[in-house]
């Protein structure tokens, strides 16, 4: 995220673009220029043909079985979860749990740490541009114990300041969670600093790592943070499968959160023992396809040249700002000093929509709504806006083509 505009890397962005084979599909019969991201990455080849490959010879449940097939499933889940591990830089596989994304990492945090511990006037600090993800756990947790949701607001750039977290932490702050990337707006928030500064006062850190993990390496140990939610689909691996890392001391002490299979020691019908970490957190079936796709794709990340990938992605971001904020009649809506992977638009006079649709008609696939950011959104006066999204395998080529469709559009629609 720190690459600067100027680093030139040998970074091969046409041997990458091979690795993923849905670029070279067609749309409305012209080339494909993904520009959706932050919605969902696409997946390289290695993923595909892992989950092809777990499911012609090694499906089965994992964990209780004795035979061979569920016992090679159980070496591959687990082994995706060292994977993880090393990914985020974790002291330990007990510290990573399984989750079906961010979202339901964050929600295994509100419902089992913060409805378990937090009390009626106790506090839980969120930035202002936050995903919904990291808002609407929190409302339904406060609802649950009395505890007060309060809000760091952003400058008129789309920046969260140390200053305005520092402004809002009380004695009463048991809890920070901030996004570590704004999907809305590309803001990359200082949350190494922000973990200090909340720690200094008392409070536990959440990070929300879902527009962090394709864009920069993250290291748990070194952000301090105590919390720790990321999306597979957001890093070149499968939907319906993510992670949480969370600090082991925090993770013994908490209640599960969900009952059933897997996450017992013992059952009986007077109570139950709960199981070791982190299969506590694990109740049923998980997505044990998904998990192996995912440890695919996070060593796909750790066997590429990531540095010189992300200085690429870098540079693109930046070539692109620079010809968007040139269309007339095109502002650009956040422009944090740091920012990562969003470019988020609106055009006078024009929906955003409508701007998506017919960019679609050029092949050109971008977001547009509110981005599940509504907030941050009408903090700048907006429901709205239209965004491009980038990834490590995005060329100045298809910037050309969203600028080209952008001026096609306003053509039309004008
Ligand atoms: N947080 C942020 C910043 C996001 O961008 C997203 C998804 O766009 C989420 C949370 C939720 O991720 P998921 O839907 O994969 O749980």
């Amino acid at each position: 995220m720190n690459a600067p505009a100027q680093v030139k890397s040998a970074f091969d962005v046409a041997r990458v673009r091979e690795d993923f084979p849905i670029l070279r599909e067609l749309v409305h019969g012209k080339p494909l220029v993904y520009l959706d991201n932050a919605a969902t990455t696409q997946k390289p080849a290695v993923v595909i043909e892992t989950l092809d490959r777990y499911y012609r010879t090694t499906n089965a449940n994992i964990h209780r079985g004795v035979h061979t097939l569920s016992a090679r499933a159980t070496d591959a889940f687990e082994a995706a979860r060292e994977t993880t591990r090393r990914f985020l830089n974790a002291p330990s596989t007990a510290e990573i749990v399984f989750t079906r994304g961010t979202t339901e990492a964050i929600n295994l945090v509100a419902q089992s740490w913060a409805r378990s511990t937090l009390k009626a006037g106790d506090e839980i600090l969120i930035g202002e541009a936050e995903h919904h993800s990291n808002i609407v756990p929190w409302q339904i947790v406060c609802g649950q114990t009395g505890a007060k949701l309060v809000v760091a607001p952003v400058d008129e750039k789309g920046e969260l300041h140390l200053e305005a977290v520092a402004a809002k932490l009380t004695e009463r702050t048991k809890l920070v969670a901030v996004g570590h990337v704004s999907n809305a707006l590309g803001s990359v928030n200082p949350v190494a600093a922000i973990t200090k500064l909340a720690h200094d006062a008392g409070a536990l850190v959440l990070i929300d790592g879902a527009q962090a993990v394709a864009h920069a390496p993250v290291d748990v140990v070194a952000l301090g943070c105590d919390f720790y939610a990321f999306s597979g689909h957001k890093v070149f691996g499968p939907t319906g499968i993510g992670a949480l890392y969370g600090r082991r001391e925090l993770l013994e002490a908490m209640p599960p959160w969900q009952g059933g299979g897997d996450m017992i020691r013992t059952v009986s019908f007077e109570g139950a023992e709960y199981n070791d970490l982190p299969y506590k957190f694990e109740a049923g079936t998980p997505h044990i396809a998904g998990a192996i796709g995912l440890g695919a794709a996070l060593e796909y990340v750790m066997t590429i040249d990531f540095a010189g990938a992300l200085a690429h992605e870098h540079e693109v971001l930046h070539y692109a700002t620079g010809k968007m904020i040139a269309i007339e009649g095109l502002r650009v809506i956040g422009a944090a000093r740091e920012k990562s992977g969003v470019l988020s638009f609106v055009i006078e006079g024009l929906h955003p929509h409508d701007v998506g649709m017919l960019l679609d008609h050029q092949g050109v696939a971008i977001r547009t709504g509110h981005h599940c950011a509504m907030p941050v959104l009408s903090r700048f006066g907006l429901s709205g806006t239209a965004r491009a999204s980038f990834s490590i395998y995005n060329t100045r080529e298809d910037v050309d083509c969203l600028v080209a469709a952008v001026r096609k559009a306003q053509q039309l629609l004008s």
